[in-house]
Parts: C-alpha cells; sequence; structure tokens
C-alpha cells in the first residue's frame, strides 16, 4: 500500500514539474494568439460555391501556427480553436489575455451583395480614446497592420483596402493588455476571390502573416 502510494506520489511530481518546465519555456516565447473567426453553428459569411468563412479562417490559421513555429522556434502560436466549434467572443479575448498574447490577429473573411467587390483589409479598433485602451498597444497595432500590409500587397500582390478602423468585439477587449489587428483576408462572395481561397489562396495568406509576425517580433528585440 505505501509502496503503490510512493509511485503515485513520484508520477504527480514527474507531471508537475514537466508542466511548471513547459510554462516556464512558454515565457521566453514571443505569443501570437491567432483567432479564426465563428466556427460550429456559426459558418460566417457563405460566398461563391458555398464557401463558408469558418472553414477558410480556420485553415489560415492552422497553416500559419505550422508555418510559423517551424520557422521560428521562439515564437508560439496559439489558437482560439483548432476545430470546427463555436467559441463566442468574449471567452476568444479571454484566452489571448490568458496566455499573455504579445500580439492578437483575429482571421475573417467578407461579404458584399455586390459580387464585384473585392480586396482584403485590416481592422483596427476605432474608439481608441476610451479608458479601456493602451495607447502603447494601440500604436503596436499600428506598426503591425502596416508591416502585414506591406507584406499582403507587396509580395502577396493581394488588393488592399487599406488599414481601417471599426468597432470589433474582439479588438476592444483585448487592446488594453495587447496589440490586435483583424484580418478580412477578402471577399468570398467575388468569384475570383472565392475560387482562389478554396485554392493557394489559404497558403497565400498563410505565409504573409507568418512573415509579418516574425518580422514584427524582430522589430520588437
Ligand atoms: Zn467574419
Amino acid at each position: 500500500m505505501l509502496y503503490r502510494k510512493i509511485v503515485i506520489f513520484i508520477i504527480v511530481l514527474f507531471f508537475t514539474f514537466s508542466f511548471i518546465r513547459k510554462s516556464e519555456e512558454n515565457t521566453d516565447k514571443f505569443i501570437v494568439v491567432i483567432d479564426a473567426g465563428h466556427g460550429g453553428k456559426d459558418s460566417g459569411t457563405i460566398g461563391y460555391n458555398k464557401l463558408k468563412e469558418k472553414d477558410i479562417n480556420l485553415s489560415i490559421a492552422l497553416i500559419t501556427k505550422y508555418i510559423t513555429e517551424k520557422y521560428d522556434s521562439n515564437i508560439k502560436i496559439i489558437l482560439t480553436r483548432k476545430e470546427d466549434i463555436f467559441i463566442d467572443l468574449k471567452k476568444r479575448a479571454e484566452i489571448a489575455k490568458y496566455f499573455k498574447a504579445d500580439l492578437f490577429i483575429s482571421i475573417h473573411a467578407d461579404y458584399n451583395p455586390n459580387k464585384n467587390a473585392k480586396g482584403g483589409g485590416i481592422f483596427l479598433e476605432k474608439n481608441i480614446k476610451s479608458k479601456n485602451y493602451d495607447i502603447l498597444n494601440y500604436k503596436k497595432s499600428l506598426k503591425y497592420a502596416l508591416i502585414l500590409d506591406n507584406i499582403l500587397t507587396k509580395k502577396l500582390k493581394m488588393k488592399s483596402r487599406g488599414i481601417q478602423f471599426d468597432n470589433f468585439s474582439v479588438l476592444r477587449n483585448t487592446l488594453s493588455d495587447m496589440p490586435s489587428i483583424l484580418l478580412e483576408v477578402g471577399f468570398i462572395s467575388n468569384k475570383e476571390e472565392a475560387l482562389y481561397f478554396e485554392e493557394k489562396g489559404k497558403k497565400g495568406i498563410a505565409y504573409s502573416l507568418s512573415k509579418s509576425i516574425i518580422l514584427y517580433k524582430k522589430e520588437n528585440e
């Protein structure tokens, strides 16, 4: 009996220490929370060829995590969802705060009844005067947005609608703790862009996100 207790004690001790070591490792890393918009019962917008926004957002998030961590082992990407599940907006911000993220990126795709509407856009929170917002985080958000916009337009040759300002729950609820942006990758209501996202577009955006994260981290070192 005593022997069993000792064995259990040693096992518990081992897991406790490996957990502590793991969390210590994570604190040294540059942590980016990538939020694949929508999921589960919430499909987001539905575009050409019945393409669902939630699926595009998730694919981009997963590819970005894979290539970024492979390229730079000092970056840890945490996803608010790794599969097709519903997570409410507040919870997404809570995840980013829990992990003390250095950067928060929410991924979405757009819809417009005008099927000719095209192009991606980067959004920053509009109401910066509220006491919830940290001005330094706001400046960093803008800095990151400029890096990302530059890569998307110059390297990926994406049609850009530029950096815009709007009200988004995930930005509003994260900006007090970290820089945060929302990326609208393009219009899946547009045939050309929908077909692009069905094929190589997801990788194209993921590589651009990855490059922008690595560059932003370097500039902050
Ligand atoms: Zn969306």
